[in-house]
């Protein structure tokens, strides 16, 4: 195959389309080469390379060093710079660029092909000795390190040495024989280190750097920054070569980078940061302060440093032109790279840019209506389970502020939790389920996994786009960046804020939206789903096929879940509305009697309770369908367990301890989960359902009658395998649908259906469905029966066979789609075979799982339930998955 892309000057092999094999950085060059922007030339290295360098013990493949040479010459041809020249040398930047971007876990090299004659060379065309000799030490460390292995420290040691040595506080104070000086050092800081010297030759130089960047492919930072977005080891990552352009070559130079709109809010504005004579990663590193961009940014931000509108207003201009013109090239945000090489813009980078949710909805309901992008496509934009983040809570206006400092409000929401000062506090303080704030001078790649674990993240120190501000913002969690006012003192472990000294595990509260950190926990408030949100949701609506109901077994979910838009409930679990205060008793009453008259007696303290809970239901989703499933409880969950409790219920039922000991002893199942639950109960005990039929019932008239609607009722009967189970329950029910509607001389419509959460009941659809009316998925049950796998132990087991590449995702929480969707396909097709109009849907966990879903949409559900909080969640995958 063809193993290097060329690009620059107005044309280009491959483009934005060809993201597989030139990963994102290299497609998206190649996309702004063809559209003639002024890229700096280069060629992209294809990912296969990096396959293939794994397959065959770390090497490169021969043919592709032969292209990347031919690609050299273009280079040469292009810039009128040769590689290697004593006289007029190209310098070369090599990265890496996978098909998603990966910031920073992966390795750089800037300035490459410089050496002791290049240098000299360099110095002449640039007329800058200065220029020159801080290069070569910039390149001899970046290649030290990268490549070479000899840790940065090392250099920075020699560094801190020698300015202290020159009387200098800044690098920029050196002079060119200081770093002439210098790069010396650095060469024999190598040769020391590694018995052998600096590699002079420039090829040999660029075929350790390209190695190097593939081997940053598997380096413990980028396997763990994959894990945790799951992007797949197989894939590689490309590497771009390009000539360099210099961002500091003197006051008329500078480097940034840039939003196409305002990542946090989604606001029109060019957002975004620049550093006068600066190279690259120096804005992205947070060491100088930069500067805005425009002059309106500056302003609102209260910097008295000049804006690049008004240091550079031509390369200003042509700078927003471009970003427009991408823009609308790409019908997207953009967050691009830059240079200024004396006056000269160049475009070093573009791809889609991170953004909130937030931001995310106003960008694409903004860009509906500026014509960019139509409903569907920004339907299609906002990820679905990214809507959590805007269910976080943000700080409630009316309390009282105790602000003990304060920075740049780079991700939002708010968050409270205990001070930690290093990834690893964080992690064990998430293990021992304790909520935290990472709290740092600022964060880098090492810090992935604390931050993960924390609520929030603080750094003093570090811009909007600085390491910190870019990962929370892709996680979702709340950061604050640059507090200056508050000072780490990593020595004796506290945080200095203004008038308090804080330390290891005291409470803070970080306001990402203000960029406010308050002492102690603070009472929050609910965001409002309006505006942008209400209006996708209302596209979203128009464009699904499948309703969305939700499993609410409480007033309060039911109504937090109607609030979400949930059409209905699709289960609700009644075992659930014994767990609280008094009832849990009468529940265990009911479980621990000897005989029917004891649980009689039981069931008759029950039934009002259950009654009044119904038509509260009822009530608060009337017009909607409300599926209410006959008790299903694993016994054990609501058994005594410790004597104390023992003894307590005892005394409540009356009975001695001890024969309640004996009682439990024997209601003791081996395997619970596969016990004496489901219909199996209200086949033993009839009398159970049959309390729960009437109270069902009895709560349809009541809340018909306060309606002043119909209630149709669906009552669920769980865990069958047999469709003679189905018959007898479905006896129980219809027996007291005509003794409650005979008491009232009235009408009652209802339905009875099942759930399909056994195989053998998938199997047997066809059957099952000539008495059942509707069938709910209950996927959780029907993954654990399918594989045999218990779902209270699996965790146990799976993430090691995650780890181990058994199993890619964990069945529980994403469908299997090959074996228990298969089931779900076979149950679906034989019961609508049976009854062709017959309700389908799911109300397992992977009813609010957006892959799951747009599973369901593929064979035919008519509904997904899931938790109150998934509801906004499903009503989006539910409508991507019909785009
Ligand atoms: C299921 O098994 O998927 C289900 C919804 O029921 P439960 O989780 O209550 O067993
Ligand atoms: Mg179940």
């Amino acid at each position: 195959g063809k193993w290097v892309y060329s690009f620059g000057a107005g044309k280009a092999e491959g483009g934005a389309g060809d993201v597989e094999h030139l990963g994102g950085k290299g497609a998206n060059l190649a996309e702004m080469a063809g559209l003639g922007l002024p890229v700096p030339p280069g060629l992209t290295i294809v990912t296969d390379a990096c396959t293939h360098f794994y397959a065959h013990g770390r090497t490169l493949p021969e043919e592709m060093k032969g292209e990347v040479l031919a690609g050299l010459n273009r280079i040469e041809s292009e810039t009128g710079r040769y590689f290697g020249s004593a006289k007029n040398p190209l310098l070369l930047s090599v990265r890496s660029g996978a098909r998603t971007s990966m910031p920073g876990m992966m390795d750089t090299v800037l300035n490459l092909g410089l050496n002791d004659e290049t240098v000299v060379g360099l110095a002449h065309s640039a007329g800058d000795a200065r220029f020159a000799w801080d290069s070569y030490r910039r390149f001899i460390q970046m290649y030290g390190d990268v490549v070479l292995g000899i840790e940065h420290e090392m250099f920075e040691e020699i560094l801190d040495h020698e300015k202290g040595r020159f009387g200098h506080e800044l690098d920029t104070e050196l002079t060119a024989d200081e770093w002439k000086h210098v790069t010396a050092l650095y060469k024999q800081l190598i040769e020391d280190e590694l018995g052998e010297p600096f590699p002079q030759e420039p090829e040999v130089q660029l075929w350790g750097a390209v190695a190097a960047v593939f081997a940053s492919w598997m380096n413990a930072r980028a396997i763990t920054y994959r894990q945790l977005h799951n992007i797949p080891g197989h894939w590689g990552t490309a590497v771009n070569i390009q000539a360099m352009v210099f961002g500091n070559l003197g006051s008329s130079s500078a480097t940034g980078v840039a939003f196409t709109r305002n990542p946090s809010t989604g606001e029109r504005a060019l957002y975004g940061e620049f550093l006068v004579n600066a190279q690259g990663e120096d804005v992205v590193a947070g060491i100088r302060t930069p500067q805005s961009l425009s002059e309106k940014a500056r302003l609102e931000s209260g910097s008295d440093k000049p804006s690049m509108e008004k240091l550079m207003p031509k390369a200003f201009a042509e700078f927003t032109a471009i970003c427009d013109r991408l823009e609308t090239h790409y019908r997207d945000m953009q967050d691009v790279e830059f240079t200024i090489e004396r006056g000269k813009l160049w475009m070093l980078q573009t791809r889609s840019g991170k953004r909130t949710t937030k931001a995310a909805m106003k960008i694409a309901v903004d860009m509906v209506a500026e014509g960019l992008i139509d409903e569907d496509d920004a339907v299609s934009r906002i990820e679905p389970s990214s809507l959590d983040q805007l269910l976080h809570p943000t700080i409630d206006p009316r309390m009282a502020r105790e602000v003990i400092g304060s920075g740049l409000p780079a991700s939002p929401g708010a968050a409270t939790g205990e001070i930690v000062f290093t990834a690893e506090d964080a992690v064990t303080a998430r293990e021992e389920g304790r909520k935290v704030i990472l709290v740092r001078m600022e964060t880098s790649p090492e810090d992935i996994h604390g931050m993960h674990a924390a609520e929030a993240i603080l750094t003093t120190r570090g811009g909007m786009t600085s390491h910190a501000a870019v990962v929370a913002r892709g996680m979702g969690i709340p950061c604050v960046t640059g507090a200056g006012s508050m000072r780490v003192d990593l020595r004796n472990g506290v945080l200095l804020g203004i008038g308090v000294k804080l330390k290891k595990g005291d409470i803070i509260t970080i306001d990402g939206s203000s960029g406010q950190v308050l002492q102690g926990a603070v009472p929050m408030l609910q965001p409002e789903l309006s505006g942008d949100f209400a209006k996708l949701m209302q596209w979203a609506d128009r464009t699904r096929r499948m309703t969305v109901r939700t499993n609410a077994d409480t007033p309060g979910d039911a109504r937090a879940a109607r609030s979400f838009g949930a059409e209905g409930i699709g289960l609700c679990r009644t075992e659930h509305m014994f767990f609280e205060g008094e009832r849990i008793h009468v529940m265990r009453e009911m479980i621990l009697a000897e005989d029917e008259a004891g649980r009689r007696a039981a069931l008759d303290k029950l039934l009002p309770m259950q009654r009044s809970d119904f038509t509260e239901l009822f009530t608060i989703m009337h017009g909607l369908p409300v599926t209410i499933r006959l008790l299903d409880p694993p016994l054990h969950e609501f058994l005594p367990k410790t004597a104390k409790e023992i003894a307590e219920v005892a005394t409540a039922m009356g009975l001695e301890p001890r024969a309640l000991a004996q009682r439990i002893e024997a209601l003791h199942e081996f395997n619970p989960m596969l016990g004496h639950r489901g219909c199996r109960l209200a086949i033993s005990y009839p009398e159970i359902a049959e309390m729960q039929a009437r109270a069902i019932f009895e709560a349809a008239v009541a809340a018909g009658l306060e309606t002043g609607a119909p209630v149709v009722p669906e009552i669920m009967v769980p865990l069958v395998g047999l469709r003679s189970e189905l018959d007898y329950v479905k006896g129980v029910i219809d027996r007291v649908a005509s003794e409650v509607m005979r008491e009232g001389a009235l009408e009652i419509s209802y339905l009875v259906g099942t759930m399909i959460e056994l195989p053998r009941a998938a199997i047997r659809a066809h059957v099952i469905a000539e008495a059942a009316e509707f069938f709910s998925f209950g996927t959780n049950d029907l993954t654990q029966t399918t594989f045999g796998m218990s779902r209270d132990d699996a965790s146990a087991f799976l993430p090691t066979y995650q780890r181990k590449g058994i199993i890619e995702r964990d069945p529980f929480i994403s469908l299997d789609f090959d074996g228990v969707g298969e089931l779900i396909r076979i149950a679906a097709e034989r019961g609508r075979q049976t009854r062709p109009d017959m309700k389908l849907g799911i109300c397992g966990e992977h009813g609010g799982d957006p892959a799951s879903i747009h599973f369901c949409e593929d064979v035919g559900l008519d509904y997904v339930s899931c938790s109150p909080f998934r509801v906004p969640i499903a009503r989006l995958s539910a409508a991507q998955a019909t785009i």
